[in-house]
């Protein structure tokens, strides 16, 4: 017989094969040998108590063979004579994952990229990170796989409205992620696996007779009588195609200037700033653990923190444990922060965006206003870090407490952003609204995770406070009919992912990018 199972373990008992039989055969009262394996559900991490407990959720096979999960299969179709073409601007997760849920239709995907592919990327983030210079079509945010490729590959989210999360984690497995992110709490890939996972993707598509083409930045949408026909490229070439799909991003600027300037609708979006603070790692493992040590069995510890300040959530983004603080910038004269972590998460530092929530009447009290009010406001902060860090991408910084304290440290502690941090007046970066909240938030989380076991609190000098964390979602929407998916202006014109404002992170924007890949399909099915 197969069983549902619950067990409560501590660290050490977690990872271990024959306790875990053990476990299972005293929670039943059978012996360890009636149980000849079992497959994870769920795990997750309690670390509540003094004594953090690992959850464990299994399906137990009893008194019958074990049978190893079953992979999700997946049918993509070779497209090469479909006959219809569907555009996909920008290969991020939300253009990848409607470029795989069009092949499985049968349709071809057609997919224009401005940055470069996986290989050539990596030498222009080498280039950020050792020589401070911005590539503004190949950075963390431009290329093959989007911002998703270099990202951290979080891959938790909360967005199950949206669509089967399940399906897009069983995807990721099935282009070699690994099978633990199907039953982890917190699903993690890693920036160094990310990488292989997208060129297997694209691999496929291509295999499948899609098409992807790098270096080719959409510079105009052609539109005839409210219709979209086609793209012009930065090649000068006019490409038609039956459908377009718009999945360029949130830092896709000239976009959404693009956009407006063609006077299609689009309208302002809340969005969030602030900064990425990092501590050690060990700080904050000895915070959440409870503990002096937290040893073998358990990882690097995370923290999610949320403050209401003055009627404005204040909260954690992003948060990486064994991180890097990335230089996530997109044209040259802005410092933009954001963060990543190897799959092992076993850098020296934990950091986390902590951001406050901005709405259209906080940035049009900065004098700024219309749907692309919220880029103005950021490139306006982003250009301010950039001037006050010292140049070449040197980031603004300051310690925790003398932030909170309006002191210019006099020293910086060691961080992991590369290009180098520089000790101002952080005051003098952010606009005030957020600078007072961040001050506010920073002490009240040092409440929530106090000193205890001989370490330290949140709220010490220890932790650096790096400017400036602002591309965390879009500042934009470009609406959509909510039954047709298409620009309520412009038929066939197919607003999708984190950019048109329909999505915050990896496993969301490849939702959305399939949910909108199916109502194309559909539409072109059903002429
Ligand atoms: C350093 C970093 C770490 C992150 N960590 C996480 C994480 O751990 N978990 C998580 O869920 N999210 C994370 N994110 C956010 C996540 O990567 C994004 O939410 C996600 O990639 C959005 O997907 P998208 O497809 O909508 O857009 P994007 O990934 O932004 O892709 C848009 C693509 O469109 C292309 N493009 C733009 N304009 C044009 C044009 N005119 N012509 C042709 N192509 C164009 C761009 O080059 C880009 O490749 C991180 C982001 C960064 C930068």
């Amino acid at each position: 017989m197969q069983k549902k199972i619950s067990l409560k373990l501590l660290p050490s008992e977690a990872t271990h094969e024959t306790l875990i039989k053990n476990h299972i055969a005293q929670s039943i009262g059978e012996k360890e040998s009636a149980v000849s394996g079992f497959n994870i559900i769920k795990r997750s991490i309690d670390a509540r108590s003094k004594q953090p407990w690992i959850n464990l959720t299994l399906q137990a096979f009893i008194h019958e063979p074990y049978q190893a999960r079953e992979k999700q299969q997946f049918a993509f179709l070779d497209v090469e004579k479909s006959n219809h073409k569907v555009i996909i601007v920008g290969a991020g997760p939300a253009g990848l994952f409607a470029a795989l849920k069009l092949l499985e239709s049968g349709i071809k995907p057609v997919i224009l990229e401005r940055g470069k592919d996986v290989k050539s990327r990596r030498r222009d983030l080498a280039i950020l990170n050792k020589q401070g210079i911005v590539n503004p079509e190949s950075n963390y945010c431009f290329g093959e796989g989007g911002a998703g490729t270099y990202s951290d590959g979080k891959l938790y989210t909360r967005s199950s409205k949206r669509g089967d999360i399940n399906r897009i984690l069983n995807l990721f497995v099935h282009f070699g992620a690994d099978d633990s992110i199907l039953f982890e709490s917190h699903p993690h890939i890693g920036t160094n696996k990310l990488p292989h996972i997208i060129t297997a993707i694209t691999k496929k598509i291509t295999d499948c007779s899609g098409e992807i083409h790098f270096e080719k930045k959409v510079i105009d949408l052609i539109i005839k009588k409210s219709k979209i026909v086609g793209v012009k490229t930065n090649t000068g070439e006019f490409i038609e195609s039956d459908a377009v799909i718009l999945a360029t991003g949130h830092s896709a600027r000239d976009i959404f200037q693009l956009v407006q300037s063609k006077k299609i609708l689009l309208a302002f979006k809340p969005f969030a700033l602030g900064v990425r603070v990092e501590h050690p790692q060990p700080l904050i493992d000895i915070a959440q653990y409870h503990c002096s040590n937290r040893g073998a069995f358990l990882p690097p510890a995370s923290y999610s923190l949320v403050e209401q300040v003055d009627g404005k959530g204040v909260f954690s983004f992003c948060m990486c444990p064994g991180g890097i603080i990335a230089p996530a910038a997109t044209a040259p004269g802005e410092v933009v922060v954001n963060g990543w972590s190897p799959s092992k998460r076993n850098n020296p530092y934990a950091n986390s965006g902590i951001v406050v929530s901005i709405e259209e009447k906080d940035v049009q009290a900065y004098k700024k206003s219309g749907p692309l009010a919220g880029i103005f406001f950021q490139q306006e902060v982003e250009q301010k870090a950039f001037q006050s860090g010292g140049g070449n991408l040197a980031a603004p910084a300051q310690r925790l407490v003398d932030f909170t304290e309006n002191l210019i440290s006099a020293s910086l502690p060691g961080c992991s952003y590369l290009p180098g941090i520089h000790s101002t007046a952080l005051k003098e970066v952010l606009p005030e609204f957020i600078h007072k909240r961040l001050q506010t938030a920073f002490k009240e989380y040092g409440k929530k995770m106090p000193a205890r076991y001989g370490g330290k609190s949140f709220f010490t000098n220890d932790a650096v406070v790096v400017a400036t964390e602002s591309r965390t979602s879009s500042p934009v929407r470009i609406p959509r009919n909510e039954e047709t998916l298409q620009h309520p202006q412009i038929k066939d014109l197919y607003p999708c992912g984190e950019g048109s404002g329909y999505a915050g992170g990896i496993v969301s924007a490849a939702m959305d990018g399939e949910k909108v890949a199916s109502m194309v399909a559909k539409f072109l099915k059903n002429g």
